[in-house]
């Protein structure tokens, strides 16, 4: 799922010139790696969070760090349906960036919903910020409906990699097999189809700073 910016345009043209001028500053050569957060939100298993850091490295030339657990944001409980409002956990994600953060990820087993089209409590895998700082993943659907282990562990990863995307500035992409195409309401199928990797068209789309952090794919 991908979730638009809240910035007024003028902001997200502001915000990119100081992103701009903040990369010419910093020589590429010895630059240190960026860092990327994972915050467990609620008990989450610690091979969940080494997979979701695996799968990130493996694309992405970044440091991840786990962070020590957290509470769900109470603010993000929906009570009607007993879960929890993705858009709202990426909003306290945000409020509390780990020191040192590029971009946080929030890992839960619990469920969690936002808003999709009319209706108006959709239950979701993951969220994302596009171009923003956070997104988070949630293994709930894949616990219900995974066979194995493994089988858990390959969907929560393509999942990852995907919301990571967004995070990026990737929307979604309808290039057959890009990790970034939309779910449309089928978390499961859609990381079955999906070759885990960032197609060339959506690799365009990056700064080439950005670019450069991304590995070679097979
Ligand atoms: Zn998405
Ligand atoms: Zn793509």
């Amino acid at each position: 799922m991908e979730r638009q910016s809240r910035h007024p345009p003028f902001v997200q043209r502001l915000l990119l010139v100081v992103v701009l001028l903040g990369a010419s500053l910093a020589s590429s050569a010895d630059a240190p790696q960026r860092l990327v957060s994972l915050v467990p939100l609620g008990p989450v298993k610690q091979e969940y969070l080494e997979r979701v850091a695996q799968e990130i490295q493996a694309r992405v030339d970044v440091q991840v760090r786990i962070e020590p657990q957290r509470e769900l944001p109470e603010e993000a409980f929906y009570k009607p349906r007993k879960r929890w409002r993705a858009e709202r956990i990426l909003d306290a994600l945000d409020a509390q960036v780990p020191e040192g953060a590029w971009k946080v990820v929030g890992v839960t087993e619990a469920e969690i919903s936002t808003t999709k089209g009319d209706i108006l409590d959709w239950g979701i895998a993951g969220l994302g910020n596009i171009g923003g700082t956070s997104c988070v993943l949630s293994a709930f659907i894949y616990k219900k409906h995974s066979k194995t282990q493994e089988v858990l562990l390959r969907r929560l990863g393509d999942l990852a990699v995907h919301e990571f995307g967004h995070t990026l500035g990737f929307t979604h992409c309808e290039v057959e097999g890009c990790v970034m195409a939309d779910a449309k309401g089928k978390a499961v199928k859609s990381a079955d189809e999906s070759s885990g990797q960032y197609c060339a068209q959506c690799l365009e789309k990056l700064s080439p700073e950005d670019r450069a952090l991304i590995k070679p794919q097979p």
